[in-house]
This record gives C-alpha cells, sequence and structure tokens, in this order.
C-alpha cells in the first residue's frame, strides 16, 4: 500500500484524527486557497446564508477532508461524510441528500468515481436543492420531486479533470491544493511533535520534511515510524542522523521517494528505456491501477523533475536514471 494511501489501521486512523487542524488559522500553508475560502466562508456568514459548493482537487494526503471539516466547522454545520464509490446508485445519493438537515456540509470525497445516474441526480439537487425520485419502472414510472434543504457540497477529486465539465460548473468555489514546501511541512511536523509529546531538534524535522513527497499526511505518518525508532532505541531527542537512520529503514529515499514512486521510475527505466510509454503500459508494469500511478505517484516524480509527461508518453529524465543510480542509455529520449 503507497503511503499516501489513507490509511486502514484504525490506530493510524485516530493519530491521523488527532492530528488534523480544527479551524483555518491552524491549517498550514495552501496560503490561495485558505484566503479565498475564508472570503467564501465569510460572505456567506455576513448574507447569513449556506456557503457555496466548494471543490477541492490535489493528490491524495494534503489536506482536503480536513478542510471538509474545517469549513463545517466555520460555519458551525454539521458534517455527512461519504464517497463517490459508496454511491453507485441514484438511491444511495437521495437516501443522503433527503436525510440532511439545513446548511449541513456534505463532503464527498472521490466525486469522480460517482456513477453517473447519481451524478445527474446530484447536478440538480447542487442547482435547485431539488431531487426528482423516480418511482415505479419504464412507462409507468413517475418523477416525485423533493425539495431539499439548502447545503454545502464539498467534493474532493485527487484531479479535477477527471470530473465531468457540468459538474465542475456547479461549484462555487475551486481550490487546487499543491504539494507542500519542506519549510511548510516543518511546521506540520512541529506542531504534531507537539501534540505527540516528541523532542526533535531543527535539523531533524528537516531531515524528516524532505523525505515527506510535500505531503502532510506522509509527514504525520513517518514522525510516528521516527517515535517507534527513538522510543525503541531509548533516544531522548531525535536529530538529522536519528531521522534519518529511522527513515532509511522504512524505504523512503533522501528524496522522499517510497516504493511505488521508485517501482514506477524502475519499470520506466529498466523494461521500457526510459520511454516516452503510455501511461497505462507503464501502470500494467507495476502491477498499479492507471489511476493510482497518475494521481498519486506521477504528480510528484512530475514536481521532482524525475518523470516528463510528451506527447507520445512518459518519459524518465537524466536526474530519473541518476537517482536509480543506472546508466542513461546514449539513445534514451529526453
Ligand atoms: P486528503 O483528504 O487530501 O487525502 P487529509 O485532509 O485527510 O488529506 O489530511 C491528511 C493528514 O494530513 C491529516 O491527518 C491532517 O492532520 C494532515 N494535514 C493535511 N493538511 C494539513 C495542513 N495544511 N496542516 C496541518 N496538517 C495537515
Amino acid at each position: 500500500q503507497p503511503l499516501t494511501a489513507s490509511s486502514s489501521e484504525p490506530e493510524e486512523r485516530a493519530l491521523e484524527s488527532a492530528l488534523r487542524p480544527k479551524n483555518l488559522d491552524d491549517f498550514v500553508g495552501q496560503q490561495r486557497v485558505r484566503r479565498q475560502l475564508s472570503l467564501v466562508l465569510e460572505a456567506s456568514k455576513i448574507r447569513g446564508r449556506t456557503a457555496d459548493h466548494v471543490l477541492l482537487s490535489g493528490p491524495p494526503g494534503l489536506g482536503k477532508t480536513t478542510l471538509a471539516m474545517i469549513i463545517a466547522a466555520e460555519m458551525n454545520a454539521p458534517l455527512r461524510i461519504s464517497s463517490g464509490p459508496a454511491i453507485q446508485h441514484a438511491g444511495d445519493l437521495a437516501a443522503i441528500l433527503s436525510s440532511l438537515s439545513e446548511g449541513e456540509v456534505l463532503f464527498l470525497d472521490e466525486i469522480h468515481r460517482m456513477s453517473r445516474p447519481a451524478e445527474e441526480m446530484l447536478y440538480m439537487a447542487m442547482e435547485d436543492f431539488r431531487v426528482d425520485i423516480i418511482v415505479g419502472k419504464g412507462a409507468g414510472a413517475t418523477a416525485i420531486p423533493l425539495e431539499l434543504p439548502p447545503f454545502t457540497l464539498v467534493g474532493a477529486t485527487t484531479r479535477a479533470g477527471l470530473l465531468p465539465g457540468p459538474l465542475r460548473d456547479r461549484f462555487g468555489f475551486t481550490g487546487h491544493l499543491e504539494f507542500y514546501a519542506t519549510e511548510e511541512l516543518e511546521l506540520v511536523l512541529r506542531r504534531s511533535a507537539m501534540l505527540m509529546d516528541m523532542k526533535v531538534n531543527s535539523a531533524g524535522f528537516a531531515e524528516v520534511a524532505g523525505r515527506s513527497r510535500g505531503t502532510p499526511r506522509i509527514a504525520n505518518r513517518l514522525l510516528r515510524r521516527v517515535r517507534d525508532w527513538a522510543l525503541v532505541h531509548g533516544i531522548e531527542q531525535i536529530d538529522a542522523r536519528g531521522a534519518s537512520e529511522a527513515l532509511d529503514m522504512y524505504e523512503v529515499d533522501a528524496r522522499g521517494l517510497d516504493r511505488l514512486d521508485r517501482n514506477v521510475l524502475h519499470a520506466l527505466c529498466t523494461k521500457f528505456g526510459g520511454g516516452p510509454v503510455g501511461l497505462s503500459t507503464l501502470a500494467i508494469a507495476v502491477g498499479e491501477e492507471t489511476e493510482t500511478v497518475e494521481t498519486v505517484a506521477e504528480p510528484y516524480l512530475v514536481r521532482e523533475g524525475l518523470l516528463g509527461r510528451t506527447p507520445r508518453g512518459r518519459i524518465a529524465t537524466a536526474a530519473a536514471w541518476a537517482h536509480l543510480g543506472l546508466a542513461m542509455p546514449a539513445d534514451a529520449v529526453l
């Protein structure tokens, strides 16, 4: 399981929620999204209206769920959480929508994975706060309109491009979350270390941040691994050497690449001569779903300048060959 994926372990999940910032001021980084969102929320509070629907896009672990919770908290509204894959029939969505209370925030994670009929029902619900419940089948089927209380939909997707235009257009505000800078991750880590009662020096924080793949979820998870390591070795204060020694054990390299990232690069170089190769072929070569490679591994590899996208497919850059310690063939496409 890639480090970025939501954890299924109850203990990890409990920790994740304990470390979640509860308001916009505690939310580190993403300044632009934070400012814009704060304006949207302020304005709706002044008007005494339910906030506009919000779409959040970006790779896993960057804070989309956290922001949805913050939106609900700032609006003093209850929060309902569901996800695209959990809504396979329009009826599933109708059940959720018809039980919302006025002003409630509905968070739909992985909204791009909803079924078509549910999606169409959502269009109407978002725009007119109304759904048509279909009763009966075939020629005798009738649509019974059902009024909904005004609510705020917060949709999350790993890539806004995966959403059909009509759905995207119905959001009043779209925020794109970017990978975090190392200094921002250090702030996330300082806050988490304080909450976890850990002693880490500045160099130690920098070391963990540098390996966190620009992702707060990973930063927190690595910090926990470092804590385990320190506990076992009886170390009071964690420094850079301790952090790197601990993290080397977890297959997170100095550049923050995890196993999936390295597998993708390795396959690209050794099986396809560095490319260009199509994304789905590459995904098959590493035994992953295309969407996982595209939304989890690729964005970070591109940002790190290790992978390039060309019209003919993905290519490994010179930096990728160097990072893997492989000799770049003379005829490699760059
Ligand atoms: P996503 O929904 O985008 O996958 P989450 O909102 O679940 O990501 O965030 C994952 C973890 O990272 C949470 O435990 C949260 O505490 C932490 N986190 C995310 N963004 C921030 C941030 N900006 N500041 C501090 N912690 C953050």
